[in-house]
């Protein structure tokens, strides 16, 4: 085979492997008659660069959906891929050090540790991992969120979109393959909402992540490319470059008549 100049046969171009993918992936809880069936065989492969809302009615799987994707939780059956490397079946520990290197996450409730400083709140992700902190580019994460200056501050100190945006600057740290977020504006009122999803936005076309977004607001789901719509633990329905009110309009249906939905899996 020709090689290209400058390139050598070391630097063979790999196959891209989607970010995450999920292979019939099962989650129930309890056993027999009383089992509760949380995912019911999602097959799913988001490409890296991509910006993904899960959404669904309460109850629907989202919770469960991104806990198993995140290797927080095991599924019962079905292969969970991280960046083409097969999770489900690691060790404890094998996880433990692959989520905290190449697994960023979002949460409502901002998660900062209020004893650190937002500076080593940021560089927390490269200290759990055992690898060096990076305080230039924590700083540069920090700007990029707009708190350049707020590095030697305690979380206290911070409003809560403040501490949002220091929680998404934590999650890009480590350059993870994922950065899952659940109902990251959950907490926040409308206007700060949207600057952290514009962040988000951001860190996809600017930064190359890959976000995966559970929300139950249209807005929110708005700003990804694409929405997917989890109903009984089974993905029913999605939508690309959704608008507000077109999600609006899905989850009407979904709440109103989830049976028309069953079976339907994409
Ligand atoms: P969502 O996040 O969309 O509200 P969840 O993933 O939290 O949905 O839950 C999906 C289903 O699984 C629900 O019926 C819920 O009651 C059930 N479930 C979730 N976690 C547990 C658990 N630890 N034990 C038993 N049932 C659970
Ligand atoms: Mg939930």
């Amino acid at each position: 085979m020709a090689l290209r100049p400058g390139r050598t046969r070391t630097e063979r171009p790999q196959p891209v492997y989607p970010a995450i993918e999920l292979r019939s992936v099962r989650r129930s809880y309890g056993r027999g008659e009383a089992a509760v069936h949380a995912l019911r065989g999602v097959d799913l492969a988001l490409p890296r660069g991509s910006f993904t809302a899960v959404m669904g009615p309460s109850g629907s799987g989202k919770s469960t959906f991104l806990q198993c994707a995140a290797g927080l939780d095991r599924p019962s059956s079905g292969e969970v891929l991280l960046g083409g490397v097969e999770i489900t079946g690691l060790d404890e520990n094998r996880l433990t050090e692959l989520r905290r290197s190449r697994i960023g996450f979002v949460f409502q409730s901002f998660n900062l540790l209020p004893s650190l400083t937002v500076r080593q709140n940021v560089l927390l992700p490269q200290r759990l991992a055992g690898v060096s902190q990076d305080r230039r580019r924590a700083d540069e994460l920090l700007a990029r969120v707009g708190l350049g200056e707020h590095g030697g501050r305690r979380p206290g100190q911070l409003s809560g979109g403040q501490q949002q945006r220091v929680a998404i600057a934590r999650a890009l740290i480590t350059e993870p393959e994922v950065v899952f977020a659940d109902e990251p504006t959950g907490a926040l009122d409308t206007r700060t909402a949207q600057e952290v999803l514009g962040l988000l936005r951001q860190a996809v076309d600017s930064m190359g992540a890959t976000v995966v977004m559970v929300t139950h607001d249209p807005v929110a789901a708005s700003f990804a490319d694409r929405a997917l719509f989890l109903a009984d633990g089974a993905i029913v329905d999605e939508l690309w470059s959704p608008q507000p009110e077109a999600v609006a309009g899905r989850m009407l249906a979904l709440t109103a008549a989830p049976g028309r939905y069953a079976g339907a899996a994409a």
